[in-house]
C-alpha cells in the first residue's frame, strides 16, 4: 500500500516519542543517487523505527529496500540491482560525541535544529550500499573486451559521499 511519509521530520523529537514511520519513496527523489542510476524508475519501501535508548542515545533503526537499475560497467547495458539497507544512526547533535557512542551505532551528526529531509537520510544510506563497480553476474562480455577492473574500481572509488566520510569517523563492528 502506497502510504504517505512525511517530507521533513525533527528526528530528535521523533525518537522522544518512539514513533514508527512506513511508506514509500519514490527513487526520482533522490537526485545524488540518480546520479549513479541508469533510469529514476524505481520506489523505495522504507521501515523506520525511532526511540531512546537505555543511555538516552537518541536513535533510528531503519531498513530501506529497493530494487534500481544501473549501467553495467562491463557491457555497459542496464541491470537492476536490488539495494537492501539496514541501518542503525545514533543522533549526535556535536562531532565531539560520536566517539563516544555504543559500538553498534553509526553515527547521524545533527548539525542544527532545523528538519531534516527525510528523503536526503535514507538516500544518504542507499547510495552508501550501491555497487562500487555494478557488473552482471554472469560474463556478460568475453574478458578480452574489457578494461582492467583494478583501473574502474578505482575510479569508482573516488565517488565517496561525504556521509561515507563520516560513516568512517567510527568502524563498524
Ligand atoms: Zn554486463
Amino acid at each position: 500500500m502506497h502510504q504517505k511519509l512525511p517530507k521533513e521530520i525533527d528526528p530528535l523529537r521523533l525518537a522522544q516519542n518512539g514513533l514508527k514511520l512506513t511508506g514509500q519513496l519514490a527513487v526520482s527523489e533522490m537526485p545524488r543517487l540518480l546520479q549513479s542510476l541508469a533510469t529514476d524508475e524505481g520506489i523505495v519501501d522504507v521501515d523506520i523505527a525511532f526511540d531512546v535508548d537505555e543511555i538516552n542515545t537518541p536513535f533510528m533503526r531503519g531498513e530501506f529496500t529497493s530494487k534500481v537499475s544501473m549501467t553495467c560497467e562491463r557491457c555497459m547495458k542496464a541491470m537492476v540491482v536490488n539495494l537492501k539497507v539496514n541501518c542503525l544512526l545514533a543522533m549526535v547533535t556535536n562531532e565531539r560525541k560520536i566517539e563516544g557512542l555504543a559500538e553498534q551505532y553509526d553515527p547521524w551528526l545533527l548539525e542544527s535544529s532545523d528538519d531534516v529531509l527525510l528523503s536526503s537520510v535514507i538516500e544518504d544510506e542507499l547510495i552508501l550500499t550501491l555497487p562500487l563497480v555494478p557488473r552482471h553476474d554472469e560474463a556478460c562480455l568475453p574478458a578480452s573486451e574489457w578494461s582492467s577492473a583494478d583501473e574502474m574500481v578505482e575510479e569508482a572509488e573516488e565517488k565517496v559521499s561525504p556521509f561515507a566520510i563520516l560513516s568512517t569517523l567510527k568502524t563498524k563492528n
